[in-house]
């Protein structure tokens, strides 16, 4: 909608200058006692003045949540395997158009979503989406990205990825997309079982890596990104570096607790303690995840490895401390007799 259309006659518009990034926005307004909602561009922030003698009045800009327009995307889905479905679900019911493409045969799953399946990648790239979601396992990304027929894409497509970690696909991306192709790398910090319930809360982590600076490749990018603040997502703008370094500790130290727990084979019981059900929660959380996603994590976030020696090093020194402890109250008794205790079945 043109904001000089819907404006009375008198009211003529003056395009201001602004530093703010380009962003597009919603700006509301009453006039004459109605109330008009118009999108604009932040970067060109505008004045309406009357013409007449009337008052001047400054439209200040939102925030990116009260965004009115929708902009439908075409989301390519390269990797249709638990996340990518997840992902699509959601996509889907907001109104995309969404096309997958997996090494396995997803077609009956696909078409249960309302999502176009190929089995082909030249006929999927063909479709020029306007987005190319990677969501492959970390540990094959490099090789699918590289198998993909880029050439069959239009040159400005959206490039974004969903990896857990996000050095490595932020570098391969810069790597092997030729400069004209757009690239946002993102972390959905929650999945199939955090997310069940809904997305309200979850935190959202991207960096806009590389987004040409045309209205539509901006605009493009923001619907994007919008359709994870439409669930509510708690949206974190975030380098790729800082990520990593956080996600390590976050992510990594949980599937790591997750999977140490899963081999004591904890059960149910029927006196569990709140801390305990934690503990059962964070095994289910963690263990259905494939195992391939958390080798990903330790070989693709060099923070990892780091934090592990630290983990090993922490129980080390737990253990040590109960033990000094428990030989502390054995010399003391044995050599004070302060106390009779019973060791290796004596008195
Ligand atoms: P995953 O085991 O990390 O990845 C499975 C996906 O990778 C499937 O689409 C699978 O395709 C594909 N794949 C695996 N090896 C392949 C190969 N050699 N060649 C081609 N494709 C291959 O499990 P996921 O949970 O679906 O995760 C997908 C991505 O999302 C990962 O990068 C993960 O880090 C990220 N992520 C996951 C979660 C989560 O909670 N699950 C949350 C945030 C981000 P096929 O199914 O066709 O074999």
């Amino acid at each position: 909608m043109l904001l000089s259309r819907v404006l009375p006659s008198n009211i003529t518009l003056l395009p201001t200058f602004s530093n703010a990034r380009a962003a597009p926005l919603r700006y509301r307004h009453v006039l004459a006692g109605g109330a008009i909602t118009v999108p604009v561009r932040r970067r060109f922030a505008m004045t309406i003045q009357a013409r007449e003698g009337s008052p001047v009045i400054d439209i200040k800009p939102q925030p990116l949540k009260l965004l009115d327009r929708r902009t439908k995307l075409k989301i390519a889905v390269i990797g249709f395997g638990n996340f990518g479905q997840f992902l699509a679900r959601t996509f889907a019911a907001q109104g995309h158009e969404i096309l997958a493409y997996s090494r396995t045969d997803y077609s009956d799953t696909a078409r249960s979503l309302g999502v176009a399946f190929f089995d082909d990648q030249h006929d999927l790239c063909e479709q020029q989406p306007d987005v190319v979601l990677l969501s492959t396992s970390i540990l094959s990304a490099e090789a699918v990205l590289r198998s993909l027929p880029i050439q069959r894409l239009r040159r400005s497509t959206l490039f974004v990825d969903v990896l857990s970690v996000k050095e490595f696909p932020r570098n391969l991306f810069l790597q092997l997309l030729p400069p004209d192709f757009d690239i946002l790398c993102t972390h959905p910090m929650f999945g199939p079982e955090s997310g069940k319930h809904g997305w309200a809360g979850l935190p959202f982590a991207y960096d806009k890596v590389r987004i040409g600076d045309s209205d539509d490749r901006v605009e493009r990018c923001r619907a994007f990104l919008e359709i994870f603040d439409r669930e509510g997502c708690r949206m974190v703008e975030m380098s790729c570096a800082e990520h990593d370094e956080t996600a390590a500790e976050i992510q990594f130290l949980t599937h790591t607790i997750g999977r140490v727990l899963a081999k004591l084979d904890l059960k149910s019981t029927p006196i569990n303690t709140k801390g305990y059900e934690t503990l059962l929660n964070l095994v289910q959380n963690t263990c259905s995840d494939s195992y391939e996603l958390y080798n990903g994590l330790f070989i693709y976030n060099k923070n990892s490895t780091e934090l592990i020696e630290k983990l090993d090093g922490a129980l080390d020194t737990t253990k040590k401390e109960l033990f000094e402890r428990l030989h502390g109250i054995f010399r003391k008794q044995l050599f004070e007799g302060s106390a009779r205790i019973s060791v290796g079945g004596g008195n």
